[in-house]
């Protein structure tokens, strides 16, 4: 059976993209429809019942007690770090291998982002590297729940609660993710969730979700997203205007019903991806995705390191295969954040992982046969 595998020629009749947010809409045509047509003949556009309904929802899925919507998941960040009074001069430790908004959330505030190298295994910060990290400025610990999977909350939220340092989960990507049954952005004190199309709860533009057990801070964000006004145009504190609004919040609502069985449906397809891999004999060419034990990975992304990954790149557009690269710039060597002083070397394991990472399609609604096709078309690029 593996040597006729092997003979097989992938042919070029396949388009398989990154991401296909048609299949999605096509199986919720007319629930959202109706959804935003109902928020048109309202004629309420901020923050009204839509918004008030889907935090009731989210701070039930989230295993939390407080959930407040806002414009989007970078906004969520900025709001957690100013609800916590981060400012200039601060530091918070984070990882230099996530998306910009990680770190320039607290670069905006005027505070400086110290990194700590990730593990390189499953991407994300290395708590054995976070506490030798922190100084007498240090306020908060912010790591990021990348593709899907937890971050070591266990030894961060230990070392938090030695430190008495509060922590930030940067869950945008790791919505329903759980480590050791607690769901994401319900461990640390406050979790930030973002509803970028892109993500597996994705509204129809920008919008993002700030959680937490804290009553006092849920209020003070409350106030934060906007201006820090309690009642019309007088304003307690300086805040910003992130507000989220009733056509994204309308439209959540419709899908966050249907959220289990899509993460499930990408939790099938990496399960699927291993099983292919291991039958095309390519699991010592191709780093797979590590799964840390006691966790649910909702993967976001899928993404295997490949030293030669240019130029298989190439190979899959060429067949038609939709690949992304996160990141190809660590967040400690991008250009706006030279005066940090960080230089090429100080954390090889995400300058690493910036050089090998390589997301491939692994959407709900992807098929068995296009992900056959996928792995057909990377084993004849080795093989
Ligand atoms: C998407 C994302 C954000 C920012 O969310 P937006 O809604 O796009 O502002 C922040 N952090 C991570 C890790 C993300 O993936």
């Amino acid at each position: 059976m593996s040597t006729a595998k092997i003979s097989f020629a992938p042919t070029n009749t396949m388009n398989v993209p990154l991401l296909d947010l048609h299949a999605q809409h096509n199986q919720l045509r007319e629930e959202l429809h109706s959804a935003v047509l109902r928020v048109m003949e309202s004629q309420q556009f901020i923050l009204g019942p839509e918004v008030q309904a889907l935090e009731e929802n989210l701070a039930r899925y989230t295993q939390t007690a407080h959930a407040i919507g806002c414009a989007s998941g970078s906004d969520a960040l900025l709001l957690a770090l100013m609800a916590l009074g981060v400012e200039a001069g601060d530091e918070v430790i984070t990882t230099p291998y996530s998306f910009f908004a990680t770190a320039s959330s607290i670069a905006r505030l005027g505070a400086r982002p110290a990194f700590v190298d990730i593990e390189p295994h499953t991407f994300n910060i290395d708590p054995a590297q976070v506490e030798q990290a922190i100084t007498p400025r240090t306020r908060a610990i912010m790591p990021v729940h990348l593709f899907g999977q937890c971050a070591d909350m266990n030894a961060l939220v230990d070392i938090g609660t030695r430190h008495s340092l509060p922590i930030i989960e940067d869950a945008a990507q790791a919505i329903g993710a759980e480590d050791y049954e607690r769901r994401a952005g319900s461990m640390g004190t406050i979790g930030c969730f973002s509803f970028y199309p892109t993500k597996n709860l994705g509204g129809a533009g920008d919008g993002g979700m700030i959680v937490t057990g804290d009553a006092e801070i849920a209020k003070r964000l409350r106030l934060l997203r906007v201006h820090g006004s309690a009642s019309k145009y007088h304003h307690q504190m300086l805040g910003i205007n992130s507000r989220l609004d009733e056509l994204q919040a309308a439209v959540l609502r419709v899908k966050l019903p249907y959220l289990e069985q899509w993460s499930a449906a990408r939790e099938e397809n990496a399960r699927r991806y291993k099983r292919l891999f291991a039958e095309a004999e390519l699991v010592d060419k191709v780093a797979l995705p590590h799964v840390r034990s006691d966790v649910r990975h909702i993967f976001n992304q899928y993404v295997v390191r490949v030293p030669e990954r240019d130029k298989l790149i190439e190979h899959l557009k060429q067949s038609d295969i939709g690949t992304e690269i996160y990141y190809p710039v660590p967040l400690h060597l991008q250009e706006c954040f030279r005066y940090l002083g960080y230089s090429e070397g100080n954390f090889p394991a995400a300058e690493q992982a910036a050089r090998e990472s390589l997301a491939l399609p692994v959407y709900a609604e992807l098929k068995a046969t296009q992900q056959q096709y996928v792995v057909d078309v990377i084993r004849s690029f080795y093989h």
